[in-house]
């Protein structure tokens, strides 16, 4: 099992097919397999060797996908770095994971410096851009050009084939280790589990760098994909290249999907061309759902569960339970059913088993288990006791095997003795229409151990007042699950997946104090 198989596949089956389109720049399959076997060439030529990492720090662009599958085809090992990370963040990853051979773009180039002084591992660095030459760096267009095509060095199918950072939405990021069967089989799964059609035509709009980018490119290409590359996700952009490409399939988290349907022109553009819309990475709350099912009735929408642990995806809610005649099942609220190739447990904290409908840690065993965290033997060993992934999230499965996340157990909020599931609260919330963004959090209470706190962030000329708000809430849940304070805010700090941070809102409150988990 190797990820360049996708690749072999297109260059026999539709050599001239389009394979990838960003910007004015196209390339067909056979263009996009010389490029990699240059690419590869020239890396192998500035002495990478199998197992080797390589990063690369860049914007969404056609060179990204050249990138992913140049450093697998050479025997490398692809490490690709978090966009909104500071030069200080960078380099720990890079020295990490002894990373010596970097790629960078012109967006990012600023950052240089800051990574070299704080960087011990880096050696190389090669320059994506058509600006003059930065000194000290190698042209990317001069390595491909002069470099010789190589044949794919076709590593094992355990031997490592990635190594990603961990979102960084709870705390210190780590280094995932994922071999070429994990990340074939986190796309077959997510593929098989709510399949789509071949030779489509799909919008990476979400960043790369993250595994549920990475992962559509793989699973795109196993089915023959187009892929069509944007920078970066902005609402005007997307909602112009849906309707010039018609595209076909997108990817998107949820705070993306309210990004488009906010749009001021969203309603003026044709978006019928959508087919296949999977949204995933974070909990949606089912306001905004529904609000998409109606507004694209002609898209098939998918959810997928998964984390960068698990090279993406392990459960997909299919598009039928997104039907209408299926509303009432109440399976809109779950993240779906375990893909075919992954097997889910919830346990207690000793790691028992829980029978159906009670609420534990989700844990996940499967061809698409991480390898471990790269230099972290203590984190790795606990997050695989027993042979079963240990997600982190809070959540239950339902009498008819569909799981439930419920939260971030870290997000749990114990108030009172009362378990108050975070998630559960923002989906009220966000129920009102002048909410924006929410995000529910724990802080410390002297006599509750933690109160249930809400940040919010309104709508643009929005009113609510705080009783309005709790007045909502108590027609919707228990009375202690119902925000005890209430603060009102400009921004919300989000990570480059497009993900709440809540930890930093919920840092200032504990900065005295220390939080419980469970
Ligand atoms: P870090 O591990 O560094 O704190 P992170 O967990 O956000 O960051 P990712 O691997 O990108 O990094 O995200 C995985 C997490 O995202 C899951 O553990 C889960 O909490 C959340 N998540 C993913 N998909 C869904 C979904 N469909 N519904 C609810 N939550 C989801
Ligand atoms: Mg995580």
């Amino acid at each position: 099992m190797n990820i360049t198989q996708a690749l072999h596949k297109a260059l026999r089956e539709c050599p001239d097919a389009l394979a990838v389109v960003d910007g004015t720049s196209r390339q067909t399959w056979r263009e996009l397999g010389k490029q990699v076997a240059r690419l590869a060439g020239g890396l192998q030529g500035l002495g990478m060797q199998p197992g080797d990492r390589v990063g690369m720090l860049a914007a969404n662009s056609h060179h990204y996908i050249e990138y992913l599958y140049a450093v697998i085809w050479g025997g490398g090992v692809v490490n690709p770095v978090n966009v909104r990370w500071s030069a200080k963040e960078i380099a720990y990853s890079l020295d990490d994971c002894e990373t010596r051979i970097l790629f960078i773009d012109d967006t990012f180039l600023h950052l240089l410096p800051g990574i070299r002084e704080n960087s011990s591992a880096l050696e190389t660095v090669v320059f994506i851009g058509k600006e003059a030459l930065p000194e000290g760096t190698i042209s990317f267009n001069k390595l491909v050009s002069t470099a010789p095509e190589i044949a794919d060095v076709r590593r094992h199918s355990e031997d490592l084939a990635a190594i990603l950072y961990t979102g960084g939405t709870t705390g210190q990021p780590k280094g995932v280790m994922l071999s070429h069967t994990n990340c074939v089989m986190g796309a077959v799964g997510a593929s098989l589990a709510a399949p789509r059609p071949p030779r489509q035509v799909g919008l990476h709009a979400a960043p790369l760098f993250h595994v549920a980018g990475m992962q559509s490119v793989f699973g795109m290409s196993m089915r023959l994909g187009t892929h069509i590359i944007l920078r970066g996700f902005e609402p005007a952009k997307v909602l112009e290249t849906i309707e010039q490409h018609r595209i076909a399939e997108i990817f998107l988290v949820p705070t993306m999907l309210r990004m488009l349907l906010d749009y001021p022109d969203f309603k003026t553009r044709d978006l019928s061309s959508l087919r296949s819309i999977r949204y995933g990475a974070s909990p949606i709350d089912l306001t905004l759902l529904e609000r998409a099912m109606k507004e694209l009735p002609g898209a098939e929408f998918s959810q997928a569960y998964g984390m960068t642990e698990l090279a993406a995806t392990v459960t997909v809610l299919p598009p039928s339970y997104h039907s209408p005649e299926n509303r009432e099942s109440g399976k809109l609220k779950s993240a779906g059913i375990p893909t075919t190739v992954a097997e889910i447990r919830i346990v207690d904290p000793a790691d028992k088993e829980l029978p159906n409908n009670q609420v534990g840690e989700i844990t996940v065993r499967g061809p698409m288990v991480m390898q471990g965290y790269w230099n972290k033997p203590g984190q790795t060993a606990e997050a695989l006791r027993g042979g079963w992934m240990h997600t982190g999230d809070a959540g239950f499965m339902d009498n008819d095997g569909f799981l439930h996340v419920v939260d971030r157990i870290k997000d749990m909020i114990v108030s009172g003795g009362e378990n108050v599931y975070s998630a559960e609260v923002e989906n009220t919330i966000l129920k009102l229409p002048q909410v924006e963004l929410c995000a529910v959090f724990g802080i410390p209470d002297e006599r509750w151990g933690e109160r249930v706190h809400a940040a919010i962030k309104l709508r643009p000329g929005e009113d609510l007042t705080e009783e309005e708000l709790v007045s909502h809430c108590k027609d919707y849940i228990a009375g202690y699950k119902c925000p005890r304070s209430i603060e009102f805010v400009d921004e919300m700090p989000m990570s480059g997946a497009g993900k709440l941070l809540k930890f930093k809102m919920r840092e200032q409150y504990w900065q005295n104090e220390t939080r419980r988990v469970s």
